[in-house]
Formats: structure tokens, C-alpha cells, sequence
């Protein structure tokens, strides 16, 4: 298996970053939240609530979620519907992380996960994947960047898209994010043992680029283009 595996809290710039790096090696580009995120979209559509562990893992018995790869672009299927735009929304968002603090739908995406990255050499981006669904990925990168920093981005990141935000509430929406996520009893967002830190506060994107391409050319160079 040729993986890296990139990890860290939401908006740290891993989505813009893991893609460009696998761009620049030749690999593939996985972004694994795009799968929660499909997941918390099918609960929202239910009316259950995402939190109620009881009411959502049933539900999972009526999903199928794949993922396809065409030129550098991925694209999210639900039961054979193209949802890659639906998901990314602040509803989404919120939805997904909820959902993902529950063991089954954990384990319900995690067997997809490991298939890809076992398929191709990939770059997977998410919050577990080099401490729980690949342990053995070649290089191990976290993520970070001050949460006000990430909430600045993912305000400049919703208007591109025609979705204006307001700074406050989406600050403390990455904060409840980022407590969800690193306090959740199973598979916690937190860095690997031997992963290296990138921290991106007050980096260009083009400087964290260059510093993740250094950090893998280093440990997996001889198996690179
Ligand atoms: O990365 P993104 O913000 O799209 O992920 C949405 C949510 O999915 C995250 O807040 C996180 O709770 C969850 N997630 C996860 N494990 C992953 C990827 C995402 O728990 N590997």
C-alpha cells in the first residue's frame, strides 16, 4: 500500500491541500468526509435526528454509498444519486459530524475506505486515517491551523460558492466540530504517534503545499513518479 494519510480538524485546509499533493504525485485523492457526509444527508432527508444513535443505525441497512474518480474530481453516490454538491453545506456539515461519532456508521464506511487506498496509490484525507483505517500508511501528515483561522477560511470557502456566512456563527460551529470530533469515545480526531505536524496559521497555501510534498518526497520518494 502507497498511502499518505492527512488528518486534522475541519478547515485546516486538508481537502485543498491532500488534493494538490496527489495532483503533483500521480496518486489519487480521497476525501473521506464526503462519505459522512452522504450519510448525514440520508438521515437529515429521514427526519431523524443525527445525534439518536438508535434511530440511525437501522437506516444504514437502506444505504449504499460509493465513490467514483474522474480527472482529479470525486463524486459521492446515495443509493446511485450524485450528491457530491448536496453535501456541502453548514447543515451537512453538522449532520455529518453527529453521525460520525457512531460506531456502526464508523464501521459501516470503513471497509470502503480501506479498499480504495489497498486499489491505488492514494492520498486519503479525514480525521482516523492514519490512526485507525490505515495504521500503515507510509506517511502520516496532521493537519492544523488556530480555529479562527479556519473559521476565516471556510467563510471565504462558502461565499465562493454562494453560500455568504456570517464569521461568529461559523467559528463556533468549527469549535463545536472540533469538540465533537476530539472527544468522541470512538475513533477521536487526534494526531497518530507518527505523524508529522504541518501547522498552517499564517501560511500561504502554496507554503504548506511545498512543506507536505518535502515531508513525502522524504519518506516515500523511491516509490514516487
Ligand atoms: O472533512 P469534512 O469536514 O468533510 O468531514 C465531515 C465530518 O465527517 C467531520 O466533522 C467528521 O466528524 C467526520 N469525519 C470523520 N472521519 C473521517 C472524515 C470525516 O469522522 N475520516
Amino acid at each position: 500500500m502507497i498511502a499518505v494519510a492527512v488528518d486534522g480538524p475541519a478547515g485546516a485546509g486538508k481537502s485543498t491541500l491532500a488534493r494538490e499533493v496527489a495532483k503533483q504525485l500521480g496518486m489519487l485523492y480521497v476525501d473521506t468526509g464526503a462519505l459522512y457526509r452522504a450519510i448525514g444527508l440520508y438521515v437529515l432527508r429521514c427526519g431523524v435526528d443525527p445525534k439518536d444513535r438508535t434511530a440511525v443505525s437501522p437506516l444504514l441497512d437502506n444505504i449504499s454509498v460509493t465513490m467514483t474518480h474522474e480527472q482529479g474530481n470525486q463524486f459521492v453516490w446515495l443509493c446511485g444519486e450524485d450528491v457530491s454538491g448536496l453535501i456541502r453545506t453548514q447543515e451537512v456539515s453538522m449532520a455529518a459530524s453527529q453521525v460520525s461519532a457512531h460506531p456502526e456508521v464508523r464501521a459501516f464506511l470503513f471497509d470502503l475506505q480501506r479498499d480504495l487506498a489497498l486499489s491505488t496509490p492514494a492520498v486519503m484525507d479525514g480525521r482516523d486515517i492514519g490512526t485507525v483505517v490505515l495504521p500503515e500508511a507510509a506517511v502520516k501528515i496532521f493537519l492544523t491551523a488556530s480555529a479562527e483561522e479556519r473559521a476565516r477560511r471556510r467563510v471565504e470557502q462558502l461565499e465562493k460558492a454562494g453560500q455568504p456566512a456570517d464569521f461568529d456563527r461559523v467559528l463556533a460551529e468549527v469549535k463545536q466540530r472540533d469538540e465533537q470530533d476530539t472527544n468522541r469515545p470512538v475513533a477521536p480526531l487526534k494526531q497518530a504517534e507518527d505523524a508529522v505536524l504541518v501547522d498552517t496559521t499564517g501560511e500561504t497555501p502554496e507554503e504548506s503545499l511545498s512543506r507536505m510534498i518535502g515531508i513525502i518526497r522524504e519518506k516515500i520518494g523511491s516509490y514516487l513518479a
